[in-house]
């Protein structure tokens, strides 16, 4: 009697475990492998024209479209992949005569960015997290609207163009983490309802059953421990590293290395790292020096002004959308306080919300769901209303003020 029943216990276990085997897929997407569940690897059936996500589909469009721009390579990843930006206009000389922290001491930030310290810099990055596919199919439609006026679905934005003549210099980094971006095989994820955690294990990854490391215990262990038989997501590069949080005052990732030597030659005035992980577009309120706090609050208002009239936030109501003193806390100190005290730029996160699934709820119980257009509405509003600010306040020359 006992023996049979081990034997069934036996037959049992055996069956689940062929069941799970077959459920979950090794892939090696760069130098390292990792046993995922099968049914996360599904992509959207039709993929739109306009979503480029793939570092393959960024080369190729910047190989093939950049006419105007000039497309550079500032450095090498990690996991040896070159990180590529786009320059527009003429850069700053940069003949400061001392440091940036000097030109705080000496009171004046032309110390630092040199003569022609009232030129316009302007820098965006996507893909500084490689599981968030929103700002990187974004980047690449503001660099479509850059080169052509219209985004990859033939819509105009004129204020764009407009803009793009009164910027001095316009540097546009498509994906600054490509090995993060290879480490996630998906061009665009299928629309899940409400379920995230498909999209949540890509992007800070989780075990071989699906279940999740989540966010924040995902940032615990920086670098990342290969030899575990977790998935890391698309956050780090090959070193295992999330260069949003590098070790930014001893030896930094190639990625941040490269963006902060091109950020010491250019010295821009607004930088915006954009990712995905809210449920109505937002800006994250800057870690940065104490003086560009209600320079950010004025960026704020401008952009959360114009997402909500295009509808895109969770109410109509302008004044409660756009109102900065809602945005409780500060970001800790991470990739763009960094930056901004590397080159005094006011550097700004901008979250989009998922392509995958929904994850706001109406008055009724019905999911809200944020269409991948209206996702690229939000991206180039955002783009949009960040550069007329820079055009209207004048960049840092005019934020703090010069004794000259
Ligand atoms: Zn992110």
């Amino acid at each position: 009697m006992n023996r049979t029943i081990y034997l069934i216990l036996g037959i049992i276990l055996f069956v689940t475990s062929k069941v799970k085997s077959q459920n979950t897929t090794w892939i090696k997407p760069g130098i390292h492998c990792f046993e995922v569940p099968t049914e996360y690897l599904k992509e959207r059936e039709q993929i739109p024209a306009y979503w480029l996500t793939s570092n393959r589909e960024i080369n190729e469009f910047l190989d093939e479209k950049i006419r105007k721009g000039e497309v550079r390579q500032i450095g090498t990843s990690a996991g040896n992949r070159p990180i590529r930006a786009v320059f527009y206009g003429s850069p700053r000389k940069g003949e400061g005569t001392t440091t940036y922290s000097g030109s705080l001491g000496y009171q004046d930030v032309l110390a630092y960015r040199g003569p022609d310290h009232e030129k316009t810099v302007f820098l965006a990055m996507a893909g500084v997290h490689g599981g968030e596919l929103e700002p990187i199919m974004g980047i690449i439609n503001f660099l479509s609207v850059l080169e052509t006026g219209k985004d990859l679905r033939g819509v105009s934005w004129p204020v764009i163009e407009e803009l793009f003549n009164s910027i001095d210099r316009l540097i546009v980094i498509p994906v600054m983490n490509p090995d993060g971006r290879n480490r996630v095989p998906i061009r665009m994820f299928p629309f899940r309802g409400m379920n995230y955690e498909v999209n949540e294990f890509w992007n800070t990854g989780g075990y071989p059953d699906g279940t999740l490391i989540g966010w924040p215990d995902v940032k615990e262990f920086i670098p990342f421990d290969f030899t575990s038989n977790k998935f890391p997501g698309g956050y780090s590069n090959e070193a295992g590293v999330n260069i949003q949080h590098d070790d930014f005052f001893n030896a930094m990732q190639p990625e941040t290395r490269a963006l902060f030597d091109l950020c010491g030659i250019e010295k821009p005035d607004l930088i915006l790292n954009m990712h995905t992980g809210a449920v109505f577009p937002k800006m994250l309120k800057p870690f940065t020096e104490v003086s560009l706090n209600v320079v950010f609050d004025r960026l704020y208002r401008k952009v959360l002004t114009a997402w909500t009239t295009a509808g895109l936030e969770k109410t109509d109501n302008v004044q409660l959308e756009s109102d900065p003193e809602r945005v409780g806390s500060y970001s800790p100190f991470s990739l763009d306080g960094a930056l901004s005290f590397h080159c005094g730029a006011l550097s700004a996160v901008i979250e989009s919300p998922n392509h995958g699934f929904a994850a706001a709820r109406d008055g009724q119980g019905d999911m809200i769901v944020l269409t991948p257009e209206m996702l690229l509405e939000a991206q180039l509003i955002g783009y949009q209303e960040s550069l007329q600010f820079l055009k209207d306040s004048g960049g840092r020359s005019q934020w703090t003020p010069s004794k000259n």
